[in-house]
């Protein structure tokens, strides 16, 4: 029987490359476990040929003006947001993530940032500086392109990470060889054509495909000037390490734990709004989940009374009824390790489990679709009366687990928060808006909300403390990391300082 989407193979030199492979696997549809495409390996000779087309086009992108890379990038947010449900549907198909989710965020917010991006470049984003010295003298700056560079992507927003990486790329005047994760690779050649149909030269955006091989034999390539790697901490790591071998640029976008406080004076109706995004939301498959939700004791039963009520309004099922709100893990693997620290809650840590659970959800046994029992489905769960010890506290389990975490004193519950390896997110509730910024002013976390959770609009530049990352995506200094100064002194009343006259 035909699969549902064509074969996916490599990208380079503007065009589809069939013969850029030897093996292949299968992608597969999280909701049901049917296979969605054949996705080709690209060769190693074929990761070669991507880099050399990035490395042939990078001197005329690079040169072309800022307004007219602009122009055309601008473009290609146009195409994509006329695509948004096309694309959103094959995201649902292949993430798992309900259609009223991908159709809302994920395109919409990956053509956001393409058209911030193209609008700074294009109104002056690239310009250096200029220092009057003395009145014969100054120095100016430019800012340049990189050169070529390396996209890695993780699986839960599948276009939107390959656009915040490839945006400020290709805005800056660097070329990209981007790998999809994996997991979820449909969207990646779809946006190399949306790019070409716009006017991107051929070369300038590439794609390959595969795991962490090809992966790392992209990264470590000695033509590669900057890697951009979102993923977990351990693969962070290892790519980090081959990077600094050739002194490569590195954006490192990883995991977090981060921690959600309700502050004593909280509205206890936004905590727990606030608390379920940080938890639920893409079945908890979010980097910046707060899913350690710190609670002063004295209102732990009215929050929990709240959040049990309020579970109802999560809506398992048929991830394209306009209805659902609450999609399958991505996959198997993932299914089972989400699974496994659910019972280690349960049977190791021995938390309190207050909602979920390690069984199936138990509306998947009459569900009318009998090909979602096969999907990678599980109960979003909740813990409370949890210690700080319990690995379900300390490890990312990147699934729909909360864990609540009773407190007494604000200083203990900043304290707490912060004693953790990472430092990706961190949030508080609250009414009284001094102690908000007091608080916040002592998280360690690159990223943080008062009375919000999630929204990361193109002008927030985002990027992680700790072993969360190094440096950041979007907002003005999103630029910079594309980036490298060349700073130039001009001297018109000779040589300064010179110990080199007659005496
Ligand atoms: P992962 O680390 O398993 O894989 C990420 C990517 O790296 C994939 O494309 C994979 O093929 C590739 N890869 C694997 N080994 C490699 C190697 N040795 N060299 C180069 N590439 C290699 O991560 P994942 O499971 O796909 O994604 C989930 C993780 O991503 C979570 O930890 C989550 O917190 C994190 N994440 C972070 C952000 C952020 O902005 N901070 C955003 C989304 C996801």
């Amino acid at each position: 029987m035909p699969l549902p989407y064509s074969p996916r193979f490599a990208y380079y030199d503007g065009k589809i490359q069939p013969s850029s492979s030897t093996s292949s696997f299968t992608t597969i549809d999280p909701a049901t476990s049917q296979p969605l495409a054949n996705i080709h390996t690209s060769t190693s000779h074929a990761v070669d040929a991507a880099i050399s087309s990035a490395s042939k086009a990078f001197p005329a992108w690079s040169s072309t003006p800022a307004i007219e890379r602009a122009r055309i990038l601008q473009k290609a947010a146009a195409i994509l947001r006329s695509r948004n449900d096309s694309l959103a549907k094959i995201e649902t198909h292949d993430t798992g993530k309900p259609f009223s989710e991908t159709s809302t965020v994920d395109i919409v917010t990956g053509a956001d940032v393409l058209e911030y991006f193209a609008n700074y470049v294009g109104g002056g984003g690239m310009n250096g500086e200029t220092i009057q010295l003395r009145p014969d003298a100054w120095v100016y700056s430019t800012k340049n392109a990189v050169g070529v560079c390396a996209g890695i992507g993780a699986w839960n927003y599948p276009i939107q990470i390959a656009l915040w990486k490839s945006a400020p790329c290709l805005a800056a005047g660097n070329t990209m060889v981007y790998k999809p994760s994996e997991f979820t690779p449909l969207h990646s050649t779809l946006l190399a054509e949306i790019y070409a149909e716009a006017g991107v030269p051929p070369g300038v955006f590439n794609v390959v495909q595969g795991g962490g091989e090809v992966g790392a034999y992209l990264t470590q390539h000695p033509s590669i000037a900057k890697v951009s790697f979102t993923g977990q901490v351990s693969t962070g790591q290892k790519v980090a390490a081959s990077a600094a071998g050739g002194m490569k640029y590195v954006t490192m976008e990883l995991g977090g734990k981060s921690a959600c406080i309700i502050l004593p004076d909280a509205d206890i109706e936004q905590a727990v709004d606030g608390a379920m995004m940080a938890n639920f939301f893409s079945t908890g498959q979010v980097c910046t989940n707060g899913t350690r939700v710190f609670i002063p004791s004295t209102l732990q039963s009215a929050f929990e009374k709240r959040l049990v009520e309020k579970m109802q309004y999560i809506r398992a099922g048929n991830v394209f009824d306009p209805a659902t709100n609450f999609g399958p893990l991505v996959s198997k693997p993932h299914w089972e390790k989400v699974t496994q620290y659910i019972q280690h809650g349960i049977n190791v840590d021995r938390a309190e489990l207050l909602y979920g659970g390690a069984s199936p959800p138990p509306w998947l046994a009459s569900h009318p679709d009998q090909t979602y029992k096969n999907g990678y489905w599980v109960q979003p769960t909740i813990f409370t009366n949890c210690t700080d010890t319990m690995t379900i506290v300390r490890e990312e389990i990147f699934g729909p687990v909360m864990a609540i975490l009773p407190y007494t004193t604000v200083p203990e519950a900043i304290s707490r928060a912060n004693n953790t390896s990472m430092g990706l997110a961190a949030g508080v509730f609250t009414s009284n808006l001094n102690l908000a910024h007091k608080v916040i002013a002592q998280l360690e976390a690159g990223i943080t909300w008062v009375n919000s959770w999630g929204e990361s609009p193109a002008e927030m530049s985002v990027g992680g403390w700790k072993m969360s990352g190094v440096g950041v995506e979007n907002g003005k200094r999103g630029l910079e990391a594309w980036t490298r100064n060349k700073s130039t002194l001009v001297e018109m009343g000779g040589v300064v300082g010179t110990v080199f006259a007659k005496l």
